[in-house]
């Protein structure tokens, strides 16, 4: 990207606001230029559904497939149905806007150490009891404070920060599908990379069309267990299969997390399962991440996982054929660094979410040349 290109493009972008803004929003680090609190944008007719008999409709986005008459709203509560039009209720609003680095999607292999801008909108299709961003995704528009942000202008405070990628994440980014495909075109053509942080619960479709535009997408795997999800997260497993299946066959690079929660996913032979599952349909290179559970939401009456836990469950990963396992929110522990599978070398050291040292160069360990999945550059 031509460097006055892009400050051609950040003049526009910026050129839409009359006054500097100074936000305090829920998860604001610091002014935005851009922003204009209190003046929300209309909403913007949704993509992926299809028209019924009357005024109803079908949200053809995610595996709920709700169906909608007329002034009905989505189990994600950002979708509704006005006049029998489905339109996406939270286009170009924000709750969330946000930096910080890679490192905490977590994305481990995807140019570590950068900063990202950081977007969400109010809404979730799922329930999981346990969420810790629950005060935004269990919320519906209007519900907590939201920011006037089109897609020009998400990418315009990217560049005027400084950002090298955009991360969709906090709350469920599908749901904000429309927004998340704008922003993401957009930041493409400034040379401005995109991630997704999801849980996987999209239909393949507008999966596929969406992966044409992002770098990178992170997906919680919550467990190998449908009963699970219908419990804890009001979903169900195989679409989220079929998404890392998506993902695989699209060629799109991702990473998994697998959040342990003591007694209803910790269970080592459903552990060895997944394990077996990943390494044998996604591939043995596919980074994942074992991560903590820590009391939240209404989910409180369980302990946090103990470390030992997690530990087994990265030796049962390492013996399904797995070549890198991390164990998420245990900081200092040695499994936040990356080990060459080859030689095992240690390639990258971390600090909490800090880079101390990098021994990948062009994408391969550079003690013995071998190629480390990931997106490097
Ligand atoms: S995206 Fe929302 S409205 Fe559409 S099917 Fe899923 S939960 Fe329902």
């Amino acid at each position: 990207m031509e460097n006055h290109c892009r400050r051609a493009f950040l003049k526009k972008a910026l050129s839409g606001s009359a006054a500097m803004a100074a936000l305090g929003g829920l998860f604001f680090s610091g002014p935005l230029t851009t922003a204009l609190a209190g003046t929300l944008s209309p909403a913007k007719e949704a993509m992926f559904y299809r028209n019924l008999t009357g005024n109803n409709v079908r949200c053809e986005l995610c595996p709920h497939l709700c169906k909608l008459r007329e002034g009905e709203t989505g189990f994600c509560r950002v979708r509704k149905n006005l006049g029998g039009t489905l339109y996406s209720m939270v286009y170009g609003s924000p709750c969330s806007v946000n930096t910080g680095p890679i490192e905490k999607a977590p994305l481990y292999h995807f140019i570590p150490g950068h900063q990202r801008l950081c977007i969400a909108t109010v809404g979730c299709n799922f329930r999981c009891t346990y969420c810790h961003n629950w005060q935004i995704s269990q919320s519906e528009p209007g519900q907590v404070r939201e920011y006037d942000m089109d897609p020009e202008q998400i990418v315009g405070e990217a560049l005027r920060r400084g950002m090298d990628s955009i991360s969709f994440t906090y709350t469920e980014p599908t749901i904000f599908y429309e927004y998340m495909y704008d922003i993401s075109v957009l930041a493409r053509e400034q040379g401005i990379k995109t991630s997704m942080v999801s849980n996987g619960y999209i239909n393949p479709e507008p999966l596929r069309k969406l992966v044409q535009q992002l770098d990178a997408v992170k997906i919680d795997l919550k467990a190998f267990d449908d009963s699970f999800y219908a419990s804890v997260a009001s979903g169900s497993l195989q679409p989220v299969k079929q998404t890392l299946q998506v993902l695989k066959e699209e060629e799109k690079y991702f990473e998994i997390v697998n959040l342990v929660v003591p007694t209803l996913n910790d269970d080592m032979d459903q552990i060895r399962e997944m394990c077996t599952w990943i390494a044998g349909t996604l591939g043995s290179q596919v980074p994942v991440h074992f991560s903590r559970f820590s009391p939240s939401y209404r989910l409180t009456d369980l302990p946090s996982t103990p470390i030992d836990t997690l530990e087994k469950a990265a030796e049962t990963g390492f013996e399904c054929g797995l070549e890198y396992i991390y164990l998420g929110n245990v900081p200092g522990h040695d499994r936040n660094n990356t080990y060459c599978p080859q030689c095992s070398e240690q390639l990258i050291r971390r600090s909490g979410f800090a880079i101390l040292s990098n021994k990948v160069q062009d994408g391969k360990c550079s003690y013995c040349r071998y190629a480390v999945n990931g997106v490097w550059q």
